[in-house]
């Protein structure tokens, strides 16, 4: 199956909406295993949405035409579709008594638009819409399957996700099941993770694998095809073992909603353990990053900002002639800040962050330099250093990630 995606809205040609509609479906698609090789973006415009149809029709199989299915006088993608493919538009009942219902609550006499968004091209399959009004549906016609689909994401994902998902899945025809498993890592690069699993990649067939990347990690969706979702899980347990054999040290946890930062609570959590931080080049993103995480407070409690070696002197009560002489950016000032920020703030664990930013060197010391240290109640205190690539803002996010996942190992 070939799909082609035509998004139909003014506001997308002026650059005052972004298509997001279109790359939650293409993702949705993706997924399923089913290639969308071109997209189009026309405005309110009858004849120019006709055009786009017979463009689309003359290389895929699967077409989708996103919006215009509303009341007013700028949605006609209900009206040229089944123009275009030569059917009536006929009445959905139960969406026409949501209308009237509707109507009545409101208070206002029903127009012909409004009788629109009930109805759908004669022999489609409608896709209800579980939040607004205007009816999906899903046509065959002459070997093709049209799909059109409301424009406000608030009603788009969800028909997407509950009506259409499901219709393809049938589609495609196999009963089948399709699970996913998403695996994160950080640490390596996306060309040295495609690298490691080249073999895998080669001669995957069911299960399958593709690599995304989020921003300064690597994300991996194992996709299994199967009979049964159990079924589908026993395909995926042994690709995930190779997989994890060979990257495991880069892994870090399971899901697309998921986060270096969460893993870090969740495992503060389990082990009832107070964390803090001093953060020289990063400035509180790292805490800030802690903070995103819903249920962190009673795991993080305060940190402290050190700029300059005088705040870092001040704050954790260190010695500034010490940090002068060793360099703010040194494994001894590293380790300083994490064993001061400990004691200062009454913690179980602390990490200190200082380097380099950029761009350009600081006191002879290259731009990406960081230095991360850790101290923890009753053991040593380690630090590591690490040169990450990119601007000034790449460092600083690599950092911040980087001293997440020292504490989660
Ligand atoms: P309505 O009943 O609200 O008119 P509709 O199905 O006719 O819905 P449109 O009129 O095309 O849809 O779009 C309604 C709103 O939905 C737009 O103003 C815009 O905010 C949003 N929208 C439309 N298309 C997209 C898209 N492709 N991606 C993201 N948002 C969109
Ligand atoms: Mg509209």
């Amino acid at each position: 199956m070939n799909a082609e995606l035509i998004a139909v809205g003014t506001e997308m040609l002026l650059g005052q909406i972004t298509n997001t509609n279109g790359a939650f479906l293409a993702k949705q698609l993706s997924d399923l295993g089913i290639d969308s090789l071109n997209q189009q973006v026309v405005g309110d415009n009858s004849a120019r949405l006709d055009a786009a149809i017979a463009l689309a029709e003359s290389r895929a199989d699967l077409i989708f035409v996103l919006g215009g299915l509303g009341p007013t006088p700028d949605d006609l993608s209900k009206q040229t579709l089944a123009k275009h493919l030569g059917v009536e538009l006929v009445t959905d009942e139960p969406a026409m008594a949501k209308l009237k219902a509707f109507a009545t609550q409101q208070h206002h006499q029903m127009t012909a638009n409004n009788l629109l968004q009930a109805m759908y091209p004669a022999g489609a399959t409608v896709l209800p819409n579980a939040v607004g009004l205007a009816v999906g549906a899903m046509l065959d016609v002459q070997g093709r399957a049209y799909v059109l689909l409301p424009g406000p994401p608030r009603e788009f994902e969800p028909m997407v996700l509950n009506a259409l998902v499901p219709a393809l899945l049938k589609r495609l025809g196999h009963g089948e099941v399709l699970v996913s498993r998403v695996l994160r890592f950080f640490g390596i690069g996306e060309s040295q993770l495609v690298t490691e699993l080249d073999d895998l990649i080669a001669q995957q067939t069911n299960p399958t694998l593709a690599t995304y990347i989020k921003p300064y990690e690597v994300t991996l969706r194992l996709t299994a095809k199967a009979g049964s979702e159990a079924a589908a899980e026993a395909l995926l347990d042994p690709l995930e073992r190779e997989v994890q054999k060979r990257l495991g040290q880069y892994f870090y946890g399971y899901g697309d909603n998921n986060s270096l930062a969460a893993e870090v609570v969740a495992a503060l959590g389990r082990t009832h353990t107070v964390v803090t931080a001093a953060e020289s080049l990063t400035a509180g993103a790292l805490q800030a990053a802690l903070a995103d995480v819903p249920g962190v407070s009673d795991w993080f409690k305060g940190g402290f900002v050190t700029y300059s070696n005088q705040t870092k002197a001040a704050f954790l009560h260190l010695d500034q002639k010490q940090i002068d002489a060793a360099g703010a950016v040194s494994e001894q000032t590293a380790k300083a800040m994490a064993e001061g920020a400990l004691k200062q703030a009454g913690a179980d664990v602390a990490l200190s962050l200082t380097g380099v930013a950029g761009p350009g060197p600081n006191q002879g010391v290259e731009a990406g330099t960081v230095w991360i240290g850790l101290a923890a109640s009753g053991q040593p205190t380690s630090a590591s250093v690490h040169h990450f690539p990119g601007n000034r803002a790449a460092v600083r996010g690599r950092a911040v990630k980087a001293a997440l996942f020292i504490l989660l190992r």
